[in-house]
């Protein structure tokens, strides 16, 4: 499995020469199986427009699933060149909460933006997600679980295919659920079978653990619940994502570090970022 880190950050785009690394385009991975181009895409933030270029001059032909709806996971939506040409294929999945098409439509068609989204290019499907149920999209399995964040149906996901496993937890709220064992919030069933022995965790980091307080009525989740989830799930590997867009590359760069030699390897998710998996270890 290759994963392509296409978006990782937060809330609203944060280019300029203080992020250049890790990057400014909002939520979006890219995952492929073996020896393929990416035929699945974790949501589909300014960072979308990366996956065009991943895709060299081809039309994409894949599935698009959208863990919720807000700005930053569906505003580079139109701006998805490889899919809006006609002989591209996208279906799009988003957690049910009536027809999918309309839903989106909400945040896009005039007066907010030209055109909808019926109007784009290509074939297109636009799909409610149940949770709790493994399906098969684009030959990978694929489990959808509720998760608390804050302002709209919230899911996170677990996709597998033959050789690996990631998760995806973009946005999170868990102290919305209580504090926790360590006050960072509830290490609860739903997060728990989700990262379960995955080879990469991809987790929302918008806070420190110290703004955590202050801060977790915006519906986030700390590093350290990140870590720390990834360290009781078995996972092989964190990823921190969803940086907050003032965080600098000099603030991700020491976060990193300060989890260096810990019981689970811990990186920044930068834009750009190719992971083949499983990893190799070394001998
Ligand atoms: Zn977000
Ligand atoms: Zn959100």
């Amino acid at each position: 499995m290759r994963v392509t880190i296409c978006g990782a950050r937060g809330s609203t785009p944060a280019p300029g020469p203080d992020t250049v690394r890790y990057g400014g385009h909002t939520s979006c991975v890219a995952v492929a199986h073996d020896g393929e181009l990416p035929r699945l895409v974790l949501d589909s933030g300014t960072g979308i427009r990366r996956v065009t270029g991943v895709l060299g001059e081809r039309a994409f032909a894949g599935s698009i699933l959208l863990g919720h709806l807000h700005w930053d996971h569906t505003q580079g939506l139109p701006f998805f060149s490889a899919a809006d040409r006609p002989e591209a294929r996208t279906d799009v999945y988003m957690p049910a909460q009536g027809d999918a098409e309309s839903v989106l439509s909400r945040f896009m068609s005039p007066p907010h933006f030209p055109i909808t989204p019926g109007e784009l290019r290509g074939t297109w499907r636009f799909l409610g997600l149940d949770p709790g149920i493994d399906l098969d999209i684009e030959g990978f399995t694929v489990r959808a679980l509720e998760i608390p964040h804050k302002g709209g149906r919230t899911f996170g996901f677990r996709v597998s295919d033959a050789t690996a496993t990631i998760a995806y937890l973009s946005d999170h709220c868990p102290t919305a659920l209580g504090p926790g064992p360590d006050g960072l919030g509830e290490y609860h069933d739903a997060a728990m079978a989700l990262a379960r022995g995955c080879d990469l965790l991809i987790h929302d980091a918008q806070y420190l653990d110290a703004e955590l307080a202050a801060r977790a009525s915006f519906g986030h989740a700390a590093t350290g619940y990140a870590v720390r989830l990834g360290q009781r799930a078995g996972a092989r590997r964190v990823l921190l994502f969803h940086h907050d867009p003032p965080r600098t590359d000099a603030d991700i760069d020491a976060l990193v570090a300060s989890y260096a030699g810990g019981p689970v390897p811990v990186d920044g998710a930068a834009e750009g970022m190719v992971i083949d998996l499983p990893a190799v270890t070394a001998p």
